[in-house]
């Protein structure tokens, strides 16, 4: 078990554009959140800047599966 680092997003959460698994979370200043996977996250943050108060990346933890796929904890 590791407690560092817990992430916010899980796998129930879904990119609202495809469906994959989310790993951007927006919340607007409107009071909506939206999710985005990792692709959609880094083609609609740009955009997000403006319109998003908190803007939640963990695309890293994308990167991290890669490279621990198959390995277990370290
Ligand atoms: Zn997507």
């Amino acid at each position: 078990m590791t407690t560092a680092l817990a992430p916010t997003l899980t796998a129930a959460d879904r990119c609202d554009r495809c469906g994959a698994q989310a790993y951007v979370r927006a919340r607007l200043t409107s009071g909506g959140e939206l999710l985005f996977c990792g692709h959609h996250g880094r083609e609609h943050l740009p955009k997000l800047q403006h319109l998003a108060t908190q803007i939640e990346d963990e695309t890293d933890r994308l990167l991290e599966q890669e490279f621990s796929t198959g390995v277990g904890e370290r």
